[in-house]
Protein backbone atom coordinates (compact mmCIF):
# COMPACT_ATOMS: atom_id res chain seq x y z
CA UNK A 1 0.00 0.00 0.00
CA UNK A 2 1.01 3.99 -0.27
CA UNK A 3 1.59 6.08 2.60
CA UNK A 4 -1.54 7.41 2.63
CA UNK A 5 -4.46 5.55 2.98
CA UNK A 6 -8.69 6.63 3.56
CA UNK A 7 -11.58 4.77 4.73
CA UNK A 8 -14.11 7.30 4.58
CA UNK A 9 -17.40 5.94 6.35
CA UNK A 10 -19.87 7.99 4.10
CA UNK A 11 -19.90 9.69 1.01
CA UNK A 12 -19.42 13.58 2.19
CA UNK A 13 -16.50 12.13 4.23
CA UNK A 14 -15.33 10.51 0.88
CA UNK A 15 -16.22 13.90 -1.36
CA UNK A 16 -14.17 16.05 1.09
CA UNK A 17 -11.10 13.37 1.18
CA UNK A 18 -11.59 13.79 -2.85
CA UNK A 19 -11.67 17.32 -2.47
CA UNK A 20 -8.65 17.67 -0.82
CA UNK A 21 -6.29 15.27 -1.59
CA UNK A 22 -7.56 13.89 -4.65
CA UNK A 23 -7.49 10.34 -3.28
CA UNK A 24 -7.76 7.67 -5.86
CA UNK A 25 -10.71 5.52 -5.71
CA UNK A 26 -10.43 1.91 -4.63
CA UNK A 27 -13.81 0.24 -4.71
CA UNK A 28 -13.26 -3.92 -6.13
CA UNK A 29 -9.70 -3.33 -6.34
CA UNK A 30 -9.62 -5.87 -9.58
CA UNK A 31 -8.38 -3.41 -12.20
CA UNK A 32 -6.10 -0.92 -9.43
CA UNK A 33 -4.08 -3.89 -7.93
CA UNK A 34 -3.56 -5.05 -11.11
CA UNK A 35 -2.27 -1.67 -12.52
CA UNK A 36 -0.35 -0.59 -9.02
CA UNK A 37 1.57 -4.43 -8.62
CA UNK A 38 5.31 -4.50 -8.53
CA UNK A 39 5.74 -8.29 -8.99
CA UNK A 40 4.52 -11.35 -5.93
CA UNK A 41 6.04 -10.37 -2.49
CA UNK A 42 6.37 -6.46 -3.04
CA UNK A 43 3.69 -4.20 -1.99
CA UNK A 44 2.01 -2.19 -4.55
CA UNK A 45 2.53 1.17 -5.16
CA UNK A 46 0.04 3.82 -6.28
CA UNK A 47 0.56 7.19 -7.82
CA UNK A 48 -1.52 9.31 -4.94
CA UNK A 49 -3.24 8.47 -2.01
CA UNK A 50 -5.92 5.63 -1.34
CA UNK A 51 -9.46 5.77 -1.16
CA UNK A 52 -11.14 2.55 -0.48
CA UNK A 53 -14.72 3.34 -0.96
CA UNK A 54 -16.16 0.17 0.16
CA UNK A 55 -18.23 1.47 2.94
CA UNK A 56 -19.85 3.91 1.43
CA UNK A 57 -24.00 2.85 1.35
CA UNK A 58 -24.86 5.96 -0.84
CA UNK A 59 -23.08 3.72 -3.64
CA UNK A 60 -24.50 0.24 -2.97
CA UNK A 61 -27.76 -1.46 -4.04
CA UNK A 62 -29.97 -1.66 -6.95
CA UNK A 63 -33.45 0.24 -7.05
CA UNK A 64 -36.17 1.04 -9.22
CA UNK A 65 -37.42 4.52 -8.95
CA UNK A 66 -41.90 5.26 -9.57
CA UNK A 67 -41.29 6.23 -13.16
CA UNK A 68 -39.52 2.81 -13.92
CA UNK A 69 -35.81 4.55 -13.79
CA UNK A 70 -33.56 1.70 -12.89
CA UNK A 71 -30.94 2.65 -10.68
CA UNK A 72 -27.41 1.27 -10.00
CA UNK A 73 -24.99 2.11 -7.03
CA UNK A 74 -21.67 2.59 -8.39
CA UNK A 75 -20.41 -0.18 -5.92
CA UNK A 76 -22.47 -2.82 -7.22
CA UNK A 77 -20.64 -6.06 -8.47
CA UNK A 78 -21.23 -7.87 -11.26
CA UNK A 79 -22.65 -11.15 -9.41
CA UNK A 80 -25.30 -8.52 -7.87
CA UNK A 81 -26.23 -7.16 -11.68
CA UNK A 82 -26.20 -10.72 -12.58
CA UNK A 83 -29.00 -12.13 -10.11
CA UNK A 84 -31.61 -9.44 -10.38
CA UNK A 85 -34.19 -9.94 -12.89
CA UNK A 86 -34.75 -6.02 -12.83
CA UNK A 87 -31.77 -5.07 -14.50
CA UNK A 88 -32.28 -4.72 -18.01
CA UNK A 89 -31.18 -8.14 -19.73
CA UNK A 90 -28.45 -6.77 -22.19
CA UNK A 91 -26.55 -5.28 -18.99
CA UNK A 92 -27.44 -8.72 -16.95
CA UNK A 93 -26.07 -11.23 -19.50
CA UNK A 94 -22.94 -8.61 -19.49
CA UNK A 95 -22.24 -8.78 -16.04
CA UNK A 96 -23.43 -12.16 -15.81
CA UNK A 97 -20.13 -13.19 -18.24
CA UNK A 98 -17.62 -10.89 -16.62
CA UNK A 99 -14.27 -12.66 -15.34
CA UNK A 100 -14.52 -16.07 -13.26
CA UNK A 101 -17.15 -15.92 -10.34
CA UNK A 102 -14.74 -14.94 -7.83
CA UNK A 103 -13.91 -11.60 -9.73
CA UNK A 104 -17.78 -10.97 -10.42
CA UNK A 105 -17.94 -11.11 -6.48
CA UNK A 106 -15.65 -8.08 -6.27
CA UNK A 107 -15.87 -5.90 -9.53
CA UNK A 108 -18.29 -2.94 -9.38
CA UNK A 109 -19.86 -1.10 -12.32
CA UNK A 110 -18.60 1.93 -11.26
CA UNK A 111 -14.80 0.72 -11.25
CA UNK A 112 -15.78 -0.99 -14.94
CA UNK A 113 -17.24 2.30 -16.47
CA UNK A 114 -14.33 4.79 -14.60
CA UNK A 115 -11.40 2.18 -15.70
CA UNK A 116 -12.69 3.05 -19.67
CA UNK A 117 -11.43 -0.04 -20.77
CA UNK A 118 -12.54 -0.64 -24.76
CA UNK A 119 -12.53 -4.15 -23.70
CA UNK A 120 -14.84 -3.23 -20.58
CA UNK A 121 -18.02 -5.61 -20.75
CA UNK A 122 -20.51 -3.21 -18.90
CA UNK A 123 -20.15 0.10 -20.69
CA UNK A 124 -21.32 -1.66 -24.11
CA UNK A 125 -25.12 -2.56 -22.99
CA UNK A 126 -25.15 0.90 -21.13
CA UNK A 127 -24.32 2.73 -23.60
CA UNK A 128 -26.95 0.97 -26.01
CA UNK A 129 -29.53 1.85 -23.57
CA UNK A 130 -28.85 5.70 -23.09
CA UNK A 131 -27.60 5.08 -19.46
CA UNK A 132 -26.52 8.07 -17.40
CA UNK A 133 -23.51 7.96 -14.91
CA UNK A 134 -24.26 10.53 -11.60
CA UNK A 135 -21.29 12.34 -10.36
CA UNK A 136 -20.82 13.61 -7.07
CA UNK A 137 -18.44 16.26 -5.89
CA UNK A 138 -18.37 18.20 -2.45
CA UNK A 139 -20.15 21.11 -4.37
CA UNK A 140 -22.92 19.12 -6.09
CA UNK A 141 -23.73 16.29 -8.52
CA UNK A 142 -23.97 16.16 -12.21
CA UNK A 143 -24.81 13.60 -14.53
CA UNK A 144 -23.77 12.89 -17.90
CA UNK A 145 -24.77 10.02 -20.96
CA UNK A 146 -22.18 6.93 -19.89
CA UNK A 147 -21.27 7.26 -23.96
CA UNK A 148 -20.23 11.34 -22.75
CA UNK A 149 -18.37 10.13 -19.72
CA UNK A 150 -16.08 7.91 -21.58
CA UNK A 151 -14.03 9.98 -24.16
CA UNK A 152 -11.76 7.57 -25.05
CA UNK A 153 -9.62 4.17 -24.15
CA UNK A 154 -8.79 4.89 -20.64
CA UNK A 155 -10.20 8.28 -20.45
CA UNK A 156 -12.73 9.79 -18.82
CA UNK A 157 -14.71 12.78 -18.03
CA UNK A 158 -13.99 11.99 -13.96
CA UNK A 159 -13.05 15.58 -12.35
CA UNK A 160 -10.12 14.97 -9.72
CA UNK A 161 -12.43 15.68 -6.85
CA UNK A 162 -15.65 13.66 -7.95
CA UNK A 163 -16.82 10.31 -7.64
CA UNK A 164 -19.36 7.98 -9.39
CA UNK A 165 -22.07 7.53 -7.28
CA UNK A 166 -24.76 5.64 -9.92
CA UNK A 167 -25.94 4.70 -13.40
CA UNK A 168 -29.45 5.59 -14.05
CA UNK A 169 -31.08 3.66 -16.89
CA UNK A 170 -34.79 4.86 -18.13
CA UNK A 171 -36.96 2.27 -19.33
CA UNK A 172 -36.55 0.90 -23.06
CA UNK A 173 -39.14 0.00 -25.22
CA UNK A 174 -38.27 -3.56 -26.96
CA UNK A 175 -39.32 -6.43 -28.35
CA UNK A 176 -36.71 -8.35 -29.65
CA UNK A 177 -33.41 -8.65 -27.88
CA UNK A 178 -29.50 -10.19 -28.54
CA UNK A 179 -26.48 -10.36 -26.15
CA UNK A 180 -23.42 -11.99 -27.39
CA UNK A 181 -19.64 -11.85 -26.31
CA UNK A 182 -16.85 -13.13 -27.74
CA UNK A 183 -13.76 -14.35 -25.79
CA UNK A 184 -10.67 -16.38 -26.00
CA UNK A 185 -12.50 -19.02 -23.08
CA UNK A 186 -15.70 -19.38 -20.49
CA UNK A 187 -13.86 -17.73 -17.47
CA UNK A 188 -11.80 -14.84 -17.12
CA UNK A 189 -12.23 -14.09 -21.14
CA UNK A 190 -11.60 -10.30 -21.89
CA UNK A 191 -13.84 -9.59 -24.79
CA UNK A 192 -12.45 -9.66 -28.38
CA UNK A 193 -16.17 -8.59 -29.44
CA UNK A 194 -19.60 -8.24 -27.48
CA UNK A 195 -22.23 -7.56 -29.28
CA UNK A 196 -25.64 -6.26 -28.01
CA UNK A 197 -28.76 -5.50 -30.30
CA UNK A 198 -32.31 -4.77 -29.40
CA UNK A 199 -35.42 -3.83 -31.50
CA UNK A 200 -38.81 -2.30 -30.82
CA UNK A 201 -41.75 -3.94 -33.54
CA UNK A 202 -45.00 -2.99 -33.66
CA UNK A 203 -47.49 -4.30 -36.03
CA UNK A 204 -45.12 -5.25 -38.17
CA UNK A 205 -43.05 -1.88 -38.36
CA UNK A 206 -39.82 -1.52 -36.71
CA UNK A 207 -40.12 1.24 -34.08
CA UNK A 208 -36.87 1.65 -32.69
CA UNK A 209 -33.48 0.05 -33.16
CA UNK A 210 -30.33 -0.04 -31.29
CA UNK A 211 -26.80 -2.08 -31.43
CA UNK A 212 -23.55 -1.29 -29.85
CA UNK A 213 -20.17 -2.85 -30.42
CA UNK A 214 -17.99 -3.51 -27.88
CA UNK A 215 -14.10 -3.75 -27.99
CA UNK A 216 -14.12 -2.53 -31.16
CA UNK A 217 -11.96 0.81 -30.99
CA UNK A 218 -11.46 2.95 -29.02
CA UNK A 219 -14.39 3.01 -27.13
CA UNK A 220 -17.77 1.72 -27.89
CA UNK A 221 -19.16 2.02 -31.30
CA UNK A 222 -23.05 3.30 -31.23
CA UNK A 223 -24.59 4.95 -34.58
CA UNK A 224 -27.77 6.58 -34.19
CA UNK A 225 -27.76 7.60 -38.49
CA UNK A 226 -26.61 3.77 -39.14
CA UNK A 227 -29.67 2.53 -36.61
CA UNK A 228 -31.79 4.97 -38.89
CA UNK A 229 -31.42 2.43 -41.72
CA UNK A 230 -33.66 0.23 -40.10
CA UNK A 231 -36.59 2.48 -37.62
CA UNK A 232 -39.62 2.77 -39.45
CA UNK A 233 -39.19 0.46 -41.97
CA UNK A 234 -41.74 -2.79 -42.63
CA UNK A 235 -40.06 -6.32 -41.34
CA UNK A 236 -40.99 -7.51 -44.78
CA UNK A 237 -38.19 -4.65 -45.64
CA UNK A 238 -35.24 -5.92 -43.38
CA UNK A 239 -33.74 -8.65 -45.84
CA UNK A 240 -33.41 -6.01 -48.35
CA UNK A 241 -31.43 -3.58 -46.12
CA UNK A 242 -29.10 -6.23 -44.34
CA UNK A 243 -26.28 -5.57 -46.90
CA UNK A 244 -26.86 -1.26 -46.47
CA UNK A 245 -27.10 -1.39 -43.04
CA UNK A 246 -24.49 -3.90 -42.04
CA UNK A 247 -21.77 -2.58 -44.54
CA UNK A 248 -22.47 0.92 -42.69
CA UNK A 249 -21.62 -0.78 -39.72
CA UNK A 250 -18.86 -1.96 -40.50
CA UNK A 251 -18.06 1.75 -41.21
CA UNK A 252 -17.91 2.79 -37.92
CA UNK A 253 -15.50 -0.02 -36.39
CA UNK A 254 -12.12 0.70 -35.76
CA UNK A 255 -10.28 -1.19 -38.45
CA UNK A 256 -7.04 -1.24 -36.15
CA UNK A 257 -9.20 -2.82 -33.18
CA UNK A 258 -10.89 -5.59 -35.08
CA UNK A 259 -9.04 -7.90 -37.61
CA UNK A 260 -11.22 -9.28 -40.41
CA UNK A 261 -12.77 -12.11 -39.04
CA UNK A 262 -14.28 -9.68 -35.83
CA UNK A 263 -16.06 -7.34 -38.65
CA UNK A 264 -17.59 -10.81 -40.12
CA UNK A 265 -19.04 -12.36 -36.92
CA UNK A 266 -20.31 -9.20 -36.32
CA UNK A 267 -21.93 -8.80 -39.84
CA UNK A 268 -23.18 -12.12 -39.20
CA UNK A 269 -25.07 -11.53 -35.98
CA UNK A 270 -26.89 -8.54 -37.24
CA UNK A 271 -27.55 -9.87 -41.00
CA UNK A 272 -29.11 -13.15 -38.47
CA UNK A 273 -30.68 -10.54 -35.74
CA UNK A 274 -32.60 -9.23 -38.78
CA UNK A 275 -33.21 -12.24 -40.79
CA UNK A 276 -34.86 -13.68 -37.73
CA UNK A 277 -37.10 -10.85 -37.44
CA UNK A 278 -38.33 -10.36 -40.97
CA UNK A 279 -39.01 -14.34 -40.51
CA UNK A 280 -41.55 -13.21 -37.76
CA UNK A 281 -39.37 -14.32 -34.83
CA UNK A 282 -42.11 -13.93 -31.51
CA UNK A 283 -40.89 -11.22 -28.85
CA UNK A 284 -38.04 -12.26 -26.71
CA UNK A 285 -34.29 -13.23 -26.77
CA UNK A 286 -33.27 -14.04 -30.45
CA UNK A 287 -30.32 -16.84 -29.76
C1 LIG B 1 -8.55 -11.79 -13.93
C2 LIG B 1 -9.35 -10.59 -14.39
C3 LIG B 1 -10.40 -10.80 -15.29
C4 LIG B 1 -11.16 -9.71 -15.72
N1 LIG B 1 -12.18 -9.94 -16.60
C5 LIG B 1 -12.96 -8.92 -17.00
C6 LIG B 1 -14.05 -9.14 -17.91
O1 LIG B 1 -14.34 -10.25 -18.34
N2 LIG B 1 -14.77 -8.05 -18.31
C7 LIG B 1 -14.49 -6.79 -17.86
O2 LIG B 1 -15.17 -5.85 -18.24
N3 LIG B 1 -13.46 -6.56 -17.00
C8 LIG B 1 -12.70 -7.57 -16.56
N4 LIG B 1 -11.67 -7.33 -15.67
C9 LIG B 1 -11.39 -5.95 -15.24
C10 LIG B 1 -12.08 -5.52 -13.90
O3 LIG B 1 -12.40 -6.61 -13.10
C11 LIG B 1 -13.34 -4.68 -14.15
O4 LIG B 1 -13.06 -3.55 -14.91
C12 LIG B 1 -14.05 -4.25 -12.84
O5 LIG B 1 -15.39 -3.91 -13.10
C13 LIG B 1 -13.36 -3.09 -12.12
O6 LIG B 1 -14.10 -2.81 -10.96
P1 LIG B 1 -13.40 -2.63 -9.54
O7 LIG B 1 -14.47 -2.33 -8.57
O8 LIG B 1 -12.54 -3.79 -9.24
O9 LIG B 1 -12.52 -1.34 -9.85
P2 LIG B 1 -11.20 -0.82 -9.11
O10 LIG B 1 -10.03 -1.66 -9.50
O11 LIG B 1 -11.44 -0.61 -7.67
O12 LIG B 1 -11.07 0.60 -9.83
C14 LIG B 1 -10.90 0.72 -11.22
C15 LIG B 1 -10.84 2.20 -11.59
O13 LIG B 1 -12.09 2.82 -11.34
C16 LIG B 1 -11.95 3.87 -10.38
N5 LIG B 1 -13.16 3.82 -9.57
C17 LIG B 1 -13.71 2.72 -8.97
N6 LIG B 1 -14.88 3.03 -8.42
C18 LIG B 1 -15.07 4.35 -8.64
C19 LIG B 1 -16.12 5.27 -8.32
N7 LIG B 1 -17.24 4.90 -7.66
N8 LIG B 1 -15.99 6.56 -8.70
C20 LIG B 1 -14.89 6.95 -9.40
N9 LIG B 1 -13.89 6.14 -9.75
C21 LIG B 1 -13.98 4.85 -9.37
C22 LIG B 1 -10.66 3.56 -9.63
O14 LIG B 1 -10.09 4.72 -9.08
C23 LIG B 1 -9.82 2.97 -10.75
O15 LIG B 1 -9.29 4.00 -11.57
C24 LIG B 1 -10.88 -8.40 -15.23
C25 LIG B 1 -9.84 -8.20 -14.32
C26 LIG B 1 -9.08 -9.27 -13.88
C27 LIG B 1 -7.98 -9.04 -12.90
Amino acid sequence: MSASCYIPENLTEALEIRKKVHAIPLAGGTDLMVQAKRGIGINPVFPAPIMIITNLEELKGIRVEEDGTLVIGALTTSAEIASDERVFYHIRKAASLMGAVSLRNSATIGGNIANASPKGDLPQPLILLDAEVVLSSIDGERSMKVDDFITGAKKTALKDDEIIKEIRVRPVKATHLFYHKIGTRRANAISKLSLSILADVEDGIVKDFRASSGAAGNKVKRDRNVEMILIGKHIEELPSLVEEFTSAWDGILSPHAMPKYRRESTRRMLSYFLERIAAGAEPGIIE
